[in-house]
């Protein structure tokens, strides 16, 4: 089995009692490569030796909409210095996020957003966009560069009207945990749907754990349970779909 965890944060607090071992592992479960999600600024200083340390792991920078109380436009500098790495593939993660009410203002967001979709384009890389109840404002400030940036909508939770015009736009979905919960809909009716050449599937680790894992902390290896309901939901042999899917990695990220 050939597994590429296309979204995680394994130098999130939560991995620091057993890092290595657990990255040491993950081969050996089928996980041949993982891209590592940037969320601030002090990830992105760890995450350059972090990709250097680990050949089988490579990474996106940028900043999270959650994260960006107290920071100017001209902090997304050292974004673009990191984009020089051999190994950083992407500019990620990066979008929207009106669940929480004390997130970040819904404009100071969007500038950021905007700002690093134009570092995308100027770098011609991939992006990693988190969507979180903010799918209207996502989708429109993709729109307005259709054409000019490509990517993965990470977590997809949209409807599949939404994931049409994601798809239609040239994006990859990106499938987790969050699809084997018992009260998934739309997620799993797109994944069902959407074509097998724009699928991707991925851990968010340490969230998102999967069935029979929910709540507990998730890890690379957990990719196997997302593989298999989406191989049950597509009906398809999970070697296949997974080969499949590790192409689709590769392709989009350019590894
Ligand atoms: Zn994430």
């Amino acid at each position: 089995m050939e597994i590429f965890d296309t979204h995680a944060h394994l130098l999130d607090n939560a991995f620091d009692e057993d890092r290595e071992a657990l990255i040491a592992s993950l081969a050996e479960a089928g996980v041949k490569l993982v891209m590592e999600a940037c969320t601030d600024l002090g990830y992105l200083e760890k995450l350059l030796p972090f990709l250097d340390a680990h050949p089988m792991i490579y990474g996106a920078a940028g900043l999270h909409p959650e994260e960006l109380s107290g920071l100017e436009l001209s902090d997304l500098d050292g974004v673009e210095v990191a984009l020089s790495h051999p190994k950083v593939k992407a500019i990620g993660e990066i979008g929207l996020d009106y669940y929480w009410p004390e997130n970040p203002e819904k404009k100071v967001q969007k500038a950021f957003f905007d700002a690093q979709l134009s570092l995308a384009e100027a770098h011609d890389l991939p992006v990693i966009i988190h969507d979180r109840e903010a799918h209207g404002d996502t989708v429109d400030i993709l729109r307005a560069r259709k054409g000019r940036v490509r990517g993965v909508m990470h977590c997809f939770s949209g409807s599949w009207e939404t994931a049409k015009e994601c798809l239609d736009m040239g994006f990859y979905l990106g499938f987790g945990g969050a699809l084997t919960f018992k009260n998934a809909r739309k997620n799993v009716e797109v994944a069902a749907k959407a074509p097998l050449d724009r699928l991707l599937v991925e851990t968010d680790c340490p969230y998102m754990a999967p069935v029979p894992f929910r709540g507990k902390r998730n890890d690379p290896t957990m990719t196997r349970f997302v593989l298999q309901k989406l191989a049950e939901l597509r009906a398809m042999d999970e070697e296949t779909l997974a080969a499949a899917l590790f192409e689709n990695g590769k392709r989009l990220f350019g590894i």
